[in-house]
């Protein structure tokens, strides 16, 4: 287990299981592809339907989004629903989706609903039936689509994500590792969610010799609730300015103010956030501090 594993539409990995019996090929998901252990899944494909196929669209049928093959009129709500319950129910440990965007199966909130059977009226658009399954049952897991790969920020998050799950998976074999790994994702934690971040600490200082099995089940209980949050802006500047101060003491004043604007710069939109983070690790390499090169936080990428 030295990869993490991330379920995938097996047409964005490179099979021809489309509607149209094409396939997808995209820069960003290939270039993530040798990083995973990727598990396929077609949700169509796999309740029975063939390729090519009719295809299904969206609709919003009172309280409910039922998944309708127009052209024949079948609705195959219920049997996705049913197999992406027993599929993510029993998929070995994952960390992480990635989904064919806009599809009314895979699609990540971007798949179109319909508000009339014509297809002319649409609502908006929702997650697909598997998506909206896996957000349900795993709600501690990322989700992203080959679209929001493109922006650099929701691919960062989704590695965060992706990477501070599969390290925690593989540090939980006792309290030792489990203290590391609580070390090294704190600025993680902390751009996440800072009540969690000390509630997590206390459940490791409360730990008792002989308990681990305790621990650990109230370490994970508390890291799934804050896997579940999002990352926040001003979150990730708090946690970004308390490493800082590792560094700050050692910089010139001038060094200090720049580094004091770029972060404004971010929090204003005019800088990403990935510079700052190239400063930080420089800060560290030239100080030698390997606390905060040890960071999750800086190691993501
Ligand atoms: S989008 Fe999902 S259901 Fe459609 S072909 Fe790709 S994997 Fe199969």
């Amino acid at each position: 287990m030295d990869k993490p594993t991330v379920v995938i539409s097996a047409c964005l990995n490179g099979y021809f299981n489309r509607y149209n019996g094409g396939t997808v090929s995209d820069d960003q998901v290939n270039a993530l592809k040798p990083r995973f252990e990727l598990v396929n899944v077609c949700p169509e494909v796999e309740i029975g339907l063939g390729i090519p196929r009719k295809t299904l669209s969206l609709f919003r049928i009172g309280n409910r989004i039922q998944a309708i093959q127009k052209e024949t009129g079948l609705d195959l709500t219920e049997k996705l629903a049913e197999f992406s319950e027993k599929k993510i129910s029993t998929l070995p440990d994952v960390d992480g989706f990635i989904l064919k965007a806009r599809s009314p199966s895979c699609g990540v909130k971007s798949a179109k609903v319909f508000g009339n059977l014509e297809g002319t009226s649409i609502l908006g658009k929702d997650d697909g039936i598997f998506a909206a399954t896996a957000r349900k049952l795993r709600p501690h897991l990322p989700l992203i689509d080959e679209g929001r790969l493109n922006n650099r920020g929701l691919r960062w998050e989704f590695l965060a994500r992706v990477y501070l799950h599969f390290y925690f998976r593989k540090s939980s074999q006792d309290i030792k590792s489990l203290i590391d790994f609580h070390s090294k994702a704190k600025y993680l934690f902390m751009s996440i969610c800072q009540k969690d971040l000390k509630t997590l600490g206390q459940i490791l200082a409360a730990h008792r010799k002989g308990n681990f099995e305790e621990t650990l089940s109230a370490y994970r209980q508390t890291f799934y609730r804050l896997l579940s949050r999002p990352i926040r802006k001003s979150n990730l500047i708090n946690a970004l300015s308390h490493m800082f101060s590792y560094a700050s003491p050692q910089l010139t004043p001038a060094e200090r103010k720049h580094f004091i604007k770029l972060l404004d710069q971010y929090r204003s939109g005019e800088t990403d956030f990935v510079t700052i983070i190239e400063f930080l690790r420089a800060y560290g390499y030239r100080f030698n501090l390997p606390y905060l090169l040890d960071q999750y936080l800086l190691n993501i990428s």
